[in-house]
């Protein structure tokens, strides 16, 4: 006698149903959460309680990390211009996580937010490619604050060195995303494995990669792509960041100093077709640049001694803004005190007999920044 064979329950389909149950339940309740959190932070009973903020009083009474109380309540108090979001959300078209994306969105471009047009991205996109795409929302209506935000972060750089008692070299800190992308890019190239017999961990592999790249010193050409639009190249409004490989959106001032003189490989877009690939090489070439070379010698900056071969040539007029090539309109910078002049915000001037003045930036509080 025949028997049917007794299907096995899906138990994969069936668990990854509930899991979006489950996951549709706790985003309804992280909802919920913000907006008590925000009606809490109305009232005093923080402040009774000796905590120095409502975020605080969270982070410790409900066991939270500080990141994300402050991303519940920054999504609480976004609500009222989140509707649309929020009926998404509770449609399960999008989950919590892009409203609280879509919050700080809202935070950092003020008057420009723009729901219906980031709904539509956040239906499209998983929260961390909707972030990516937020940065660059951000970059189109804000590119001053955007440009600020990246300098602020490459401020906070840090590079801790120190040997151990055996005498290995310990190393730790943080770079900036643009600094990182840059760092990034120098060594993926290197640390490849170089077959089947490599049996490195992929750890190794960038250790070893990054004692190559010292060894080779700045004799390594290191060959960054970026994707740009003219309208980002020329600061306009309304115009994306530029995209890298291992970078966030970058700001059109960093790509104006890329741009400057660059041993980057650029891909100039309009209308997303591409227009002009450069190659990897510098703007400043052959003839000029000796001739540049010779006449500056190192890094024109005040007091700054970094040989030629570390320095970039800066235009005082930059090409985009109809600048020549001619040596008139160049000196040589060192990549740091390049980056002070585009990102930095500091003015060179040159004197009548032929010295480099750095200008600080205008600041409204605080020390004046020295030339360092
Ligand atoms: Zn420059
Ligand atoms: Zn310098």
């Amino acid at each position: 006698m025949l028997q049917t064979p007794t299907q096995a329950p899906p138990e994969g389909a069936r668990l990854a149903m509930e899991l979006i149950g489950l996951r549709q339940d706790i985003d309804r309740l992280e909802l919920r959460f913000s907006q008590l959190a925000v009606a809490y932070d109305k009232t005093e009973h923080w402040d009774q309680e000796g905590s120095n903020s409502a975020i605080d009083w969270i982070r410790f009474n409900c066991r939270m990390t500080s990141t994300a109380a402050a991303d519940r309540l920054a999504v609480g108090k976004r609500l009222d211009q989140m509707a649309q979001s929020q009926q998404a959300m509770k449609e399960g078209a999008i989950g919590f996580a892009h409203l609280t994306v879509m919050a700080r969105t809202a935070d950092a471009v003020g008057a420009a937010f723009d729901e219906g047009k980031l709904l539509q991205l956040a239906r499209q996109n998983s929260p961390g490619r909707f972030h990516y795409k937020c940065m660059h929302y951000r970059h189109s209506v804000e590119p001053k604050a955007y440009a600020d935000e990246q300098a602020e972060l490459a401020e906070n750089r840090k590079l801790r060195l120190s040997t151990a008692e055996d005498g290995c070299l310990l190393i730790s800190g943080v770079l900036d995303p643009i600094g990182g992308a840059v760092v990034r890019t120098a060594l993926e190239p290197l640390a490849r494995a170089t077959g089947a017999h490599d049996h490195r961990e992929v750890e190794q592999r960038f250790a070893d990669a990054l004692v190559e790249l010292a060894a080779k010193g700045g004799r390594l050409q290191v060959q960054m792509q970026v994707t740009t639009s003219i309208e980002t190249l020329l600061g306009l409004i309304g115009a994306p960041g530029a995209e890298t490989e291992f970078s966030l959106p970058v700001s059109a001032t960093t790509v104006e100093r890329w741009a400057c003189d660059c041993s980057l490989t650029r891909v100039l877009m309009k209308d997303s077709v591409v227009i002009d690939v450069g190659r990897a090489e510098r703007v400043i070439k052959g003839p000029r640049r000796r001739a540049l070379i010779a006449r500056d010698r190192h890094c024109q900056w005040t007091d700054c001694e970094r040989p030629a071969s570390w320095c970039d040539g800066h235009h005082f007029v930059h090409w985009t803004r109809g600048g020549g090539g001619e040596i008139e309109n160049q000196v040589l910078l060192c990549g740091r005190h390049h980056w002070k002049v585009h990102e930095g915000g500091w003015q060179l001037i040159r004197t009548d007999d032929g010295r480099i003045v750095p200008i600080a930036p205008t600041i409204t509080f605080g020390e004046p920044p020295r030339p360092d």
